[in-house]
């Protein structure tokens, strides 16, 4: 069995117990060594043997997975976040559909949990918007033309751009061209739950020239939307005149 474990955004106590656990009993790890705490290494047994694959292309990574499993071990792929987000697993567990290898998904906390934990914030603030859109800016790797970050920028909702934070200049500018004012606010928050973690509050006006003075060009997640700035309406799930499955409203019990 293969199991694709989503590592967390970095602190080695969010990955989830399953996660821990399975990395407790497992005969070989492959991890993608950019982004994943090596304090994770730690909880492998004795003898377990470990692999980065930051410098291994697909077919180097689905030699080593499927030489685990043929040979018995608990074997895993050790993701950074959630291995559903930028994590290119589609094309592992497809090659391991065709060899006809039993794998299974465990979750993580990703890394946009985490920087909102890190400010801390609420991307679906009443009144302001609720909906999250999780997306990147085009660089060497293409974004399908209808998801330019202009056009979604468009809708006004709450934005995390992972893999852009080294095109910050062209990308708020995106932002700005796609209807975001430029005093809308924004932040950056680098290695979210790392003892390196920083976070640098400003607008789509002044994030770029913050982030350079701050030196910040990788590993870092772009927030954008008004859900950053002061106001927003309370939520009705705990509004007192309003009933829900749950609870009547105070004033239908009066
Ligand atoms: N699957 C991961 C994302 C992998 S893509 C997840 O769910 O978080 C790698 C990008 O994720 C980085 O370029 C950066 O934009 C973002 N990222 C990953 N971990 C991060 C962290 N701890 N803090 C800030 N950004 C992070």
């Amino acid at each position: 069995m293969i199991y694709f474990i989503g590592a967390g955004p970095g602190a080695p106590d969010l990955i989830t117990v399953r996660g821990a656990e399975l990395l407790r009993r497992a005969g070989m790890i492959v991890y993608a060594g950019s982004l994943v705490n090596p304090a994770l290494l730690d909880c492998a047994p004795e003898g377990c043997e470990i692999h980065d694959s930051a410098s291994l292309t697909l077919d180097e990574v689905m030699d080593l997975l499927l030489d685990g499993c043929r040979r018995g071990l608990l074997t895993v792929r050790l993701h950074t976040g959630d291995p559903s987000l930028y994590g290119a697993i589609r094309e592992q567990m497809d090659r391991l559909r065709a060899a006809g290898v039993p794998f299974e998904v465990v979750p993580g906390v990703s890394s946009f949990c985490a920087a909102a934990a890190a400010l801390p914030a609420e991307y679906t603030l009443p009144g302001v918007s609720q909906t999250v859109i999780i997306s990147r800016m085009e660089g060497r790797t293409p974004v399908p033309e209808r998801e330019s970050v202009r056009s979604l920028a468009a809708h006004g909702a709450s934005m995390v751009l992972f893999l852009s934070a080294g095109m910050l200049e062209s990308l708020c500018a995106e932002l700005i061209a796609g209807g975001f004012p430029q005093e809308t606010p924004a932040a950056l928050v680098y290695r979210a739950s790392w003892p390196e973690e920083r976070v640098l509050r400003g607008t789509l006006a002044d994030l770029p020239s913050q982030a350079r003075e701050a030196g910040i060009t990788r590993q870092a997640l772009v927030l954008v939307g008004n859900f950053l700035g002061d106001d927003y309406a309370l939520s009705k799930l705990y509004d007192a005149k309003f009933s829900h499955g749950y609870r009547k409203s105070r004033e239908e019990i009066k």
